[in-house]
């Protein structure tokens, strides 16, 4: 009898093959702080290092608990040392500190401190995440590695699928193999507006003239509205006196059986009848 196929939770998903991207080039091209697709960006990561770099089994990724992970000097995750790269981008300390960051606010539920956290008018690329100090709460997810719904936010409470994970590293590598313009982070990701120059005072002024232009457009708006309206009534009337009514049948039909019984009263019938 020939051996069972492995047991699909066993597999290593990723496989090294020369003509493939690296780990570190699929860590360069996944996005780390551009909207959308940032939390899927950094969960990517974070899974990539697993697999790929640790060539950890799925269910082994899966229960990964906070107490496998210590962050310092180097960074382990049960007990192997995380590798660093000379450029951040490429970095898989990086990729994992970079979702520790936000694991922790996205388990407890803090979105609007994970916004905070994913600003990219705020941030920079071209120093190590690795370096900087992880605050703590990362320790407080249960679960490290986490499944996000369909709008990007993480789901708390069920596993991520060895499936999704099978499917998540070919979607990575093949991204990574087409060229991709590089991410653009830092105050040149919003766009320059005539507001930048302005002095506070200048820039409350602006606020009130946009406040007033906005209740001017709203009341436009609103006139138009009833100017719609009331064209739509005007329409109604037209149209319910042009409609042949049952009723005014039914008099034509009376009309012409009585102007047929007796000619002397025939008369012009109705037009509409
Ligand atoms: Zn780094």
């Amino acid at each position: 009898m020939p051996d069972p196929a492995p047991e699909p939770d066993q597999q290593r998903v990723w496989q090294y093959r020369d003509s493939q991207p690296t780990v570190e080039d699929v860590l360069a091209a996944l996005p780390k702080y551009r909207f959308p697709g940032v939390m899927r960006g950094r969960r990517d990561a974070f899974l990539v290092v697993l697999l790929g770099t640790l060539g950890m089994p799925r269910t082994e990724a899966r229960r990964l608990r906070p107490a496998a992970i210590t962050l310092g000097a180097t960074i382990t995750i049960n007990g192997r040392a995380i590798p660093t790269s000379a450029d951040p981008v490429r970095c898989a300390a990086c990729a994992v500190t970079r979702w520790l960051r936000i694991v922790g606010p996205t388990w407890i539920g803090l979105r609007g401190d994970v916004r905070q956290l994913l600003d990219p008018t705020t941030s920079t690329l071209n120093t190590h995440d690795c370096e900087r100090p992880v605050p703590g709460d990362w320790r407080r997810a249960e679960q490290q590695l986490l499944p996000l719904e369909v709008h990007g936010w993480a789901r708390t409470g069920v596993a991520l699928s060895g499936r999704s994970m099978t499917a998540i590293v070919p979607r990575r590598r093949a991204a990574a193999a087409a060229d991709q313009p590089p991410e653009v982070i830092g105050p040149v990701a919003r766009p320059r507006s005539r507001f930048d120059a302005l002095t506070l005072q200048e820039t409350y002024d602006e606020l009130g003239d946009t406040d007033a232009a906005v209740d001017a457009a709203l009341a436009r708006l609103q006139a138009i509205s009833d100017d719609v309206r009331a064209l739509g009534d005007v329409l109604d009337d037209v149209a319910a006196q042009h409609r042949p009514s049952r009723d005014r049948v039914t008099c034509g039909r009376r009309y012409r059986a009585q102007s047929q019984a007796s000619p002397r009263s025939r008369r012009t019938p109705d037009s509409h009848g």
